[in-house]
Parts: C-alpha cells; sequence; structure tokens
C-alpha cells in the first residue's frame, strides 16, 4: 500500500493519505467532509 497527497477541491486542504489499486476508499476531506477530492501530485523531494 502507498501513500498519495489528496487534495480538497472544496476547502484546499491538502492531507496525505493511503492508497490502495485492489481496495478503492472512498474519499472524503478530513475538514469539511467534502468528497471532492483530488490526487495532488508532487514530486518527492528529501532535502
Ligand atoms: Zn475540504
Amino acid at each position: 500500500m502507498e501513500e498519495i497527497d489528496y487534495k480538497c477541491m472544496h476547502c484546499g486542504n491538502e492531507y496525505r493519505g493511503s492508497f490502495d489499486k485492489l481496495i478503492p476508499i472512498e474519499r472524503t476531506c478530513p475538514k469539511c467532509n467534502s468528497n471532492s477530492i483530488r490526487r495532488a501530485k508532487k514530486k518527492p523531494r528529501k532535502p
């Protein structure tokens, strides 16, 4: 299972969550409970 970044299109909240290809999880924003969630594609950067 991998972790990816999500972004809420409703309130703009960004959070990290688990992503399982086999088991689709219904994504909801932990802040406003909106289901308008998009994957925020960010390249991992290590300092
Ligand atoms: Zn939200």
